[in-house]
Formats: C-alpha cells, structure tokens, sequence
C-alpha cells in the first residue's frame, strides 16, 4: 500500500514530469555562473537529450570544469580504510591518525563483505560487518605482521609522531555539531553546510532535526544491512526538504509577494535533483550474474520491496506533511535509480600512499632511518596504504557530460584536488561548440563488452569508434 501516492498523485506527477527546457536551461547557466566554468554550456539536442559543449576553444589537459557535489555518501565499507570530510571527502586528521584508524579495524577483523542486495559493480554498496569472525569473510586473512595495540593506540591518538608526517598536514577532524559523533568534518565551514544541506535531519544526535531519532536509528542499521544507496536517496530527500523550507521561509519574509501554491515552492527546492533522475530503480538496475533470466520478474519485485523498507523507515524518521509528495515510493525509486544509472564515482586520493612514497624517494641515508620506523607498518598495512576514499555522489554538470568510447575529456584528479569535487580535463584539443564527452566505461574493452557494460546505464553507444566497430564485427 503506497498510502502517499494516493494522496498527492498529482503533486508526484508533477515532480517526475520533466522540467520545462528554459527552465533547465536556466538552472544550468545559473550553475555554470557558480562554478565558475564559463568555457561550457548545457544544450539539447534531439538524439542524446542533454549534453555538455565547448563556448571556446579547450587544449590538450585544460581544466574544463569543477564540479561540486550536490549530495553524496563514502562508502560505508570504505569508512574503515579513510577518515574523511563527511562534506567534502577531504582526508583528516594525520597520516598517523589515518594508519592508526586502519590497523585498528583490520586487528579488530572488520572486513567488507558482500550480502544483501548489491548493485551493479564489484566495489559498490558493500555493506559493512563488525565481526571478529574472519572466516565469515572470505576477503580477510589473518595478519602475522601486526603492530602491538598500544603502538595502533598511540598512532589513533596522535600520541606519536612519524617522521616527515608535517610534510602532509591535514585539517584536525571537527565533531558535528548534532553531537552524532559519527560524522567528521574538515572545517566549521564543512560542517555548517552539510548541516543545512542535509544533516540537520539526517543526524542522530542530540541536536537532530529529525522526527524521531530512534527510527532514523533503524532507517541507518536498514542501511548498513542492504545498500547504502539508500543513504544518498535519504540525502536526497533531506536536502529538497530544507531547499523548501528556506524557500518558504524567504517567501514568508518577502510579504509584499503574493502567496504562491506551496506546490511550486517544492518543484523548486527539487529542481537540483530533478534534472538528474531518468527510470525507477527496480526498472533499470543491471540484473545480477547469479540471477537467472526467467527470475528477473521476481527480483525486480524484490528490489522493490527493498525500496519500499527503507522508505518507510525513512518516513518515521524524517516525515514532512508539507513535503509529501516526496515520500511516495514513485519519487524514491526514481531517486535512487538516478545514482543508479547516472555516472557517479566520488575518488580522493589517500595522502597516506603520497607520504610512504615520499619516504621512499628521500636520500638513501634519510631514507635508511626512516624506514627504521615505517618498515614495521608498512608490513602491518601488508601494503593496502594506497586506499582511496571511494563513495557516490551526484555531481550536476558532470551528470550531462554525455559517454564516447572516444572521449575529449576525462574526470581526473591533479596533485592540487584534494576533495570530492569532480574534475573534468581535456584529453586533446576541444574546439568550440563540440560536444564535451567522457568515457563511463573502460574505452580499451572490445565492442561488445563495451557495449554490454553500457547497457548497464540504459543506453547503446553510437560513437564513431563504436560505429566503425560495429560495421566491422558485422
Ligand atoms: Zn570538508
Ligand atoms: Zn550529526
Ligand atoms: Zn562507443
């Protein structure tokens, strides 16, 4: 029973229905303005829907564009590997923090494992277990080099220093304000936004905005149990649910207007997603190798009970009658199939790897005492110092950057890109009003796995490399 449907179907309706053109248009030349990155617009065009181009001429690894995040999540599995900015995915605290953090949760047996319902890639929505139990997870093995706890201790707490650790400072890692104590931010700044972005009604702390904080709690340990998915589409939801209440509260301020029917005021605080969901989840996502063919009617309903689960915990956490419409399993399917089928991977690189690499290019003298120290954790790390901080998130401009396996551009990170922002670079000369265009997908592949893993986002590629090689396998 979608009880929300029933009631504000037109208000649902009104929200899937795509936005008029000028008004996307408006939206995008407004964030364009924003970012900073006058060099490209938004257009459509009749084949492929929306699409990035050139207003001038790019050269060959010219920044395009920095896209920031409109909402996204790390990993769950990924937050025992990195501490990082619960805002902007900055990395925290200090590589010995970071190293301690991470021979901490491996001495503990924590491990990333796969059950529940996954999605499409192998890396993906793994949910987390606490458990000692190592056998349980395939992926774990028992470490023989481990460091004693007090030393692990003494690294967390920042109790000893390693040697040129003051070459990669990082931000110390703030609370959040809500008193969670499970989210970190890398500044006041971070922390501020995140909490009006989103967090106000996502944190199980004291200061939480949400309508009960008991089933927010169970909302998350649904989370942790299947697919952190579910997170981002809550994000999703908190954010469109604070854009509106600033809009109405600047309305009310604004008394010489005339009231507007409060349904406007939600389809612009949802402008900023709408422009970014194309199919229902349980529509598009990839079917599982393991599930058979004939069982994809039954998985795909399963899928949706999932969805429906987590929605209604989602609803005694966080339920706004105002914002009702938000809450239909219509909208949240929709939600969760745009970070579903849109190309979404948040990577920041580790500082740690950059430190151990340092310590391996210094002057052998330097290098011989220093590795006195490191070698011991090295060893315990067995060489996993490398780990990026990996998550979702949805980045608005980069989402209408359209797929070749012959790309001009690429999402890159320079040596200054420290954070979750997306940074779009050209690969070769780009020359104006020619289509901006990246590669979802490893380009190197055949045809035919490429276009098998395309299908995955919903669409058959007709690039010219693609083109030329599909006459040729014909
Ligand atoms: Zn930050
Ligand atoms: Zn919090
Ligand atoms: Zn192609």
């Amino acid at each position: 029973m979608d009880s929300v449907n029933e009631n504000c179907a037109a208000e649902v309706s009104a929200l899937l229905a795509p936005l008029p053109i000028f008004q996307e248009q408006e939206y995008f030349k407004e964030l364009i303005a924003n970012r900073r990155c006058n060099g490209i617009e938004v257009k459509h065009n009749s084949t492929n829907g929306k699409g990035v181009y050139a207003n001038s001429e790019f050269q060959e690894d010219e920044l395009i564009l920095k896209d920031q995040i409109l909402v996204g999540i790390q990993h769950s599995s990924n937050k025992v590997d990195c501490l990082v900015c619960s805002f902007c995915f900055r990395f925290i605290g200090s590589i010995e923090k970071q190293i301690g953090r991470k021979l901490y949760f491996k001495n503990l047996g924590v491990s990333s494992c796969c059950d529940g319902v996954s999605s499409e890639s192998e890396d993906d929505n793994k949910c987390m277990k606490y458990n000692g139990n190592e056998e349980q997870c395939g992926g774990s093995s028992s470490n023989h080099n481990s460091l004693p706890q007090e030393v692990v201790s003494s690294l967390m707490n920042n109790e000893i220093a390693l040697p040129f650790t003051d070459k990669f400072p990082l931000p110390s890692p703030l609370w959040c304000p809500g008193g969670c104590q499970e989210v970190f931010y890398c500044s006041e700044s971070c922390a501020k936004a995140d909490w009006e972005s989103s967090h106000s009604l996502l944190c199980t702390g004291e200061k939480s905005e949400s309508r009960s904080r008991e089933a927010l709690g169970e909302f998350i340990e649904h989370v942790n149990d299947t697919n952190d998915i579910f997170l981002l589409a809550a994000k999703a939801i908190a954010f469109t649910i604070l854009r509106y209440r600033k809009l109405k509260a600047d309305h009310v301020n604004e008394k010489a207007k005339q009231t507007e029917p409060k349904q406007s005021l939600l389809l612009e605080a949802w402008k900023p997603i709408s422009i970014g969901y194309k199919r229902r989840w349980w529509d598009c996502i990839a079917l599982p190798d393991d599930v058979d063919p004939s069982g994809e009617g039954a998985f795909r309903m399963q899928i949706k009970s999932l969805a429906s689960t987590s929605l209604e915990h989602l609803k005694k956490a966080i339920f706004d009658k105002e914002c009702e419409a938000l809450f239909s399993l219509e909208i949240y399917g929709n939600i969760i199939g745009m970070f579903e089928l849109n190309n979404l991977d948040l990577v920041v690189a580790s500082p740690v790897e950059d430190y151990f690499l340092y310590i391996n290019d210094l002057p052998d003298a330097e290098k011989e005492e220093a590795m006195e120290i490191t070698k011991p954790i090295l060893d315990a790390l067995d060489d996993e110092y490398s780990d990026f901080c990996e998550g979702t998130a949805f980045f608005p401009l980069q989402s209408c950057m359209n797929h070749s396996c012959c790309p001009n551009a690429k999402a890159f990170k320079r040596d200054e890109d420290r954070d979750g922002q997306a940074v779009i670079s050209a690969l070769r000369r780009i020359s104006k009003n020619e289509e901006v265009t990246i590669s979802y997908i490893d380009e190197e592949l055949p045809y035919k796995e490429r276009q098998a893993s395309l299908a995955d986002y919903g669409f058959t590629c007709n690039c010219p490399k693609c083109l030329q090689d599909s006459s040729s396998v014909a």
